[in-house]
Formats: structure tokens, sequence, C-alpha cells
């Protein structure tokens, strides 16, 4: 941990508020000022106690309190050296490290996800004993949506009309198995909207999950892997559609900094958000009326990480006949975290209820995000709380009102897990 950074700290407690697990418990040990105080703490010679690894374990890694703190301290590093300090030097349980074993040898993993699918009918049947076995199991099950039918995208898709830019797109480990509707939306908005959009086959994970998590080195690996695949494919902008991995990739310099090299490779390929990317060229493609009331929802990695906040909101504004309805406490994070609502799970079902009810005081039909996480958790908090909301990512709002289709995903059983 790099002392330079907790000192920047002054213990104002101004990120108090912002903080969700602070929220929650109002203990300040799980407050960032509490955490930065731990990590003082063991930067001057205490080593990492289980309370300690709790405390940094029980941090969402949501970035609120980087938004809310006015003194600059850069949190976001700060927890990643951190949870790298945590793997490297705590032990723990067993059972624990079985089950993150299973989560971060499975879900980085596309063919790993794609190979249990048909499986998944089965272990829905099987919750309430997987529950018993391990409640980071049970909470899995209960988050997995029903996958999308699968749908093969081309290598290159064309332009319509004059194009206006040839960009990568990433096609994700969770959105590419879970969402395939979303990738698909995603390459004709991009398509339509004057980009030529290169899709290289065979993509592996950008390490969002890993390089969250305290894996410093798979998250290199998989960040080296991802740069190599762009720069074969001759592109040097890629666009993400989950803000997980978007956020993760825009840091991959810092990631990569111990050689040269790879840093300056990493800063050569733009990373940009789907929603950032369009907002910056300019809508050319025809709108047409979608009458649907949405609730956006601001993921953590796209407002307080990337701080993108008003261009998926300006798009979706400019879709005639939608209504966008603010959720509040927009702010506070809906539990999904990564691998939180896994690890963590009684603090993501908090979180995540609060988030429901919030979304359910908006009255809207339609529940948008940009990142398949908090789609999914905010999704099964809806449906423990015995209702439903239909459930879509910003790319397929604008797929169906640029090809002036009725969207399949207001007929669609919202997200509802079939057996
Ligand atoms: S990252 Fe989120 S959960 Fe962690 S200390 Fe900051 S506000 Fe709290
Ligand atoms: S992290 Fe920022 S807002 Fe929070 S206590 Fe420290 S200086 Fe204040």
């Amino acid at each position: 941990m790099d002392p330079e950074l907790i000192k920047d700290c002054v213990h104002c407690g101004f990120c108090l508020p912002s903080c969700p697990t602070y929220v929650l418990w109002g203990e300040e040990m799980d407050s960032p000022r509490g955490r930065i105080h731990l990590m003082s703490q063991h930067v001057e010679g205490t080593p990492i106690t289980p309370e300690m690894a709790g405390h940094f374990d029980a941090c969402l890694g949501c970035m609120a309190c980087v938004t809310a703190c006015p003194s600059g301290v850069q949190y976001d590093r700060l927890i990643e050296q951190t949870r790298a300090e945590v793997e490297r030097e705590h032990v723990r349980e067993p059972r624990e490290r079985a089950v993150r074993g299973l989560v971060f040898g499975l879900f980085p993993y596309p063919r790993r996800l794609r190979a249990l699918r048909p499986t998944l009918g089965l272990a829905r049947r099987l919750q309430p004993l997987l529950e018993r076995a391990h409640p980071s199991l049970g909470a899995m099950i209960a988050l997995a949506p029903v996958p999308g039918r699968r749908q093969r995208l081309p290598g290159r898709v064309r332009a319509v009309g004059e194009r206006r830019a040839v960009v990568g797109m990433l096609t994700g480990c969770v959105q590419n198995e879970f969402f395939p509707q979303v990738n698909a939306a995603t390459a004709r908005v991009l398509a339509m909207e004057g980009c030529e959009v290169v899709i290289p086959p065979h993509q592996g994970c950008c390490g969002a999950l890993s390089v969250h998590s305290g894996r410093d080195d798979q998250a290199r690996r998989f960040a080296k892997r991802t740069i190599r695949t762009f720069e074969r494919a001759g592109v040097d902008t890629v666009v993400v559609n989950a803000a997980g991995c978007g956020s993760s990739m825009k840091e991959y310099a810092e990631l990569l900094a111990d050689s040269p090299e790879w840093a300056g490779r990493a800063r050569a390929l733009r990373t940009v958000d789907l929603a950032e990317w369009l907002a910056e060229l300019g809508p050319v493609a025809e709108r047409h009326p979608l009458p649907v009331t949405v609730a956006y929802h601001d993921a953590c990695h796209l407002a307080h990480a990337q701080g993108i906040r008003a261009q998926p909101r300006e798009l979706l504004r400019g879709v005639p006949g939608l209504s966008l309805r603010d959720i509040p406490e927009s702010d506070l994070c809906c539990g999904s975290a990564g691998t939180y609502n896994i690890f963590e799970p009684s603090a993501a079902r908090d979180l995540g209820d609060r988030k429901a009810e919030r979304v359910r005081s908006t009255g809207a039909q339609l529940l948008v995000s940009a990142n398949p996480g908090c789609t999914m958790q905010i999704a099964a908090a809806m449906r423990r709380a015995g209702g439903e909301i239909r459930v879509a990512h910003t790319a397929e709002i604008l797929d169906a009102s640029l090809r002036g289709v009725s969207p399949s995903f207001l007929d669609a059983a919202g997200g509802k897990p079939r057996s």
C-alpha cells in the first residue's frame, strides 16, 4: 500500500454518508475513513488480522467515496492495493478458499460458463441445498438470469451509410454468455451510427473481476491478452458495454506499470464506454418512437469510476416517446459490485432490497442499466419482493428505436428464471 496515498486523507468524514456499508451498519471501520485508518495501521506494521480482512472484504469497491471526497483521496487505488495485500497475507478458511477458487475458475472463462448453461435449471432446483452448503453458492444460483439465446456475432460488421469510425468491441464473459442479445444490439447500434465494428472471436476475460478482487497476476495476464487481441484486430479504440469491464480496461496502464512496454501498449489502446462513445460521435441514425417509461440505474463503475452519468441519459432522452424517471438515492450501490453479491451475500441482499424499493417507487415499466451484474442483482431483488420488472441495456433501447421495432424485452419475463 502506498503511504503517500493514505496521507491524502484528512479524516474529514465527508465520504461517510455516501458509503453503502456505513449507511447499512453505521460502523466507522466499515466506512472509507475507517478502512483508510486500518490501511495506515498495516503500513505501520500491524499484520492483517481476520477482522481487518473482514472490513476490507466488506467494501464494495463502489467508488462512491471517491466521488464524495473533497481532498481527492484515491481510494480506488488504495483498495486495489489493499486487496492484493489481503490475498497475499491473509489465509482464508478452507470453505471460503474453495468457493473463491470456484468463482475465479469459472467466471473469467467464457467457455466454462457456456458449459454450465444447460445445468442451470437443475442448479435452481437444488438451490436450497446449495444455500445450506455455502451461502455464496445459493446466492450465485439465485442471481443467475435465464440466459439469452446464443447469437453468433460476425468478426466484422460494416457501417450503415457513410463510415465515420472503425472500432473494436469487447464481448465480455458474463455479458456474452448471459446477455448475448446486448452484444448483438451494441454491434447493430454502432453500425447504424456509422461505425465499422471489429469483433475479434475468442476474446477472453478483460481481467475486471480479478483486479477488483486483488488477484493481480491473473488480472495482468488477462489484460495483456486483451491488448494483444485488439492490436491484432488492427483497432485503436475499443467500445465496451459493461461498466465494470470498461473501468478496468481504462486502468490497464496502471495495472501494467511494472512493464514500460506493456504500459505503453495499454495507453495506445483507447477504451470507451458505449454511451460515452455514442455521445461523442453524435447521432446520425433516425430514432423511432418507443413509448416506454424507463428508470435508469447508474452502475457504480460507470458513474463513480468513469464519471459517465449524463451521456446515457442524453441518449435515452433522444428516443421519442421515452419517459425517463430518476431513481432516488441513485448514487448508492445496488450491492452487485462484481463478485460482492456472491462473497458477501447478506450485505448485498440488504442493498439489493433497498435499491429494488427505490426502483419500484419510480413506477417505471423498465429498468435500464449498463452493467450485467447490476441488472442481475436488481432483477433478483425485485423477484424476492414478489414483483418483477423488465430489464434492458441502453444498447437494446437504442437498437429498438433505431430499427423501429417493438422490443422483445418488453414481452419477455423480465429476467425471471424458469426452472
Ligand atoms: S468503495 Fe464504496 S463501500 Fe468501499 S469504502 Fe468506498 S463508498 Fe464504502
Ligand atoms: S476519504 Fe476523503 S472525504 Fe473521506 S475522510 Fe478521507 S479526506 Fe475526508
